[in-house]
């Protein structure tokens, strides 16, 4: 049997050192990194439980290691950062702690983690390693830095600023209720349920069409949506001060959504409400629209304009609304709540 010590030192060994701003990563007390003149630091922490946020019986461990780095990094292409480090820290169930270590299946966990920290030239520096009494706990921390001021915060959406959004809404709640459904993921397969089981498995994060758009300085708030577009609109307007209204005809409402939704209302409910799209969520001013269309044809994704930011509603009812032909009427902003 592995002690905590071996598993560590395998996770060590695959860790490889990609910053020269690293001076020391996993092994002591702490790791040691070097701060950049005129740059400033993101560090973002993402817990992910059984059972609460993924279940084994519907995740692959190889998915559950990439779905861990993806969310954080989707937070650092939120704010416009480029992600550099990263720490790990997992609680494995005590029943089956020898088995989990010695089993071959997190060689796949870390396959799938390392593979995306390659990707975007993350390093993971440390983290820690308990036994659980249940559950599988995984805490994701990334830091990532950006130039000094750059950062896109939610705080800064202008009355008149248009609403951006990259890629499509829904297919990740479309892939969640097929999972419930029994479908499992097929890599040789390609069709709208594969695809809708992929996005919700195994998100991509936005990292560098946040950093481009970051860096030109072209959005006055950006945020990612891991909640639902119509609760994450709604942080941006409750930080900025401000309402907005959406377009009902050119939300893009993913194709996976005909899967799971009855009909053209109930997938668009699922493109506004459902949660972990993960597409990154940006206000603007209208003049910049060629710029991000560009920015989103380099890195090939979608970008659609789906409302515009308005004065708050003096009535304070919502801070949303939903514009259909002629009609405006309030959207309901529940997305995902862990209180609710
Ligand atoms: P300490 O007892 O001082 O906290 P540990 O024995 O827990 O140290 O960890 C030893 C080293 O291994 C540290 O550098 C720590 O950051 C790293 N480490 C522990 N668990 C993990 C993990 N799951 N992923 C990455 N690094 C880890
Ligand atoms: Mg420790």
């Amino acid at each position: 049997m592995k002690s905590e010590f071996a598993f560590i030192n395998q996770i060590r060994a695959q860790a490889a050192r990609r910053s020269a701003d690293l001076v020391c990563g996993i092994g002591d007390d702490t790791a040691i990194t070097s701060e950049q003149m005129g740059r400033e630091t993101l560090i973002t922490a993402d817990l992910l439980i059984e059972d609460v946020h993924f279940r084994l019986d519907y995740t692959s461990l190889h998915c559950l290691g990439h779905k861990a780095l993806a969310v954080s990094l989707s937070d650092i292409a939120a704010m416009g950062g480029q992600p550099r480090f990263a720490l790990l820290t997992l609680g494995i169930p005590k029943n089956n702690l020898s088995a989990a270590i010695r089993n071959p299946q997190w060689d796949e966990f870390f396959a799938g983690y390392f593979a995306l920290a390659e990707k975007f030239g993350v390093t993971l520096i440390g983290g820690d390693t308990s036994a659980s009494p249940q559950s599988l706990v995984i805490d994701s921390i990334v830091m990532g830095s950006c130039e000094s001021g750059k950062a896109v915060r939610r705080h800064g959406a202008r009355v008149g600023d248009a609403i951006y959004v990259t890629g499509n809404l829904g297919a990740s709640a479309a892939g969640l209720e097929l999972l419930r459904r029994g479908e499992c993921l097929n890599d040789n397969i390609h069709d709208l349920v594969q695809t809708a089981l992929r996005t919700h498995l195994q998100p991509q994060p936005r990292i560098e069409f946040g950093q481009l758009v970051g860096a030109a300085g072209l959005a006055h708030a950006m945020m990612d949506v891991s909640d639902g577009l119509a609760q994450d609109l709604s942080h941006i307007c409750e930080e900025s001060g401000v309402g907005a209204i959406i377009d009902d005809e050119t939300m893009p409402v993913a194709p996976e959504t005909k899967l799971v939704a009855e009909n053209d209302e109930a997938a668009f409910r699922l493109a506004v409400s459902g949660g972990e799209d993960y597409e990154l969520l940006l206000t603007a001013s209208r003049e910049y629209e060629p710029a991000l269309l560009e920015i989103a044809r380099t890195c090939h994704l979608r970008l659609s304009r789906i409302g515009e930011v308005v004065a708050p509603d003096p009535s304070g009812t919502s801070p949303l609304w939903l514009r259909r032909g002629h009609r405006i009427e309030a959207l309901d902003t529940s997305g995902y709540d862990h209180f609710a």
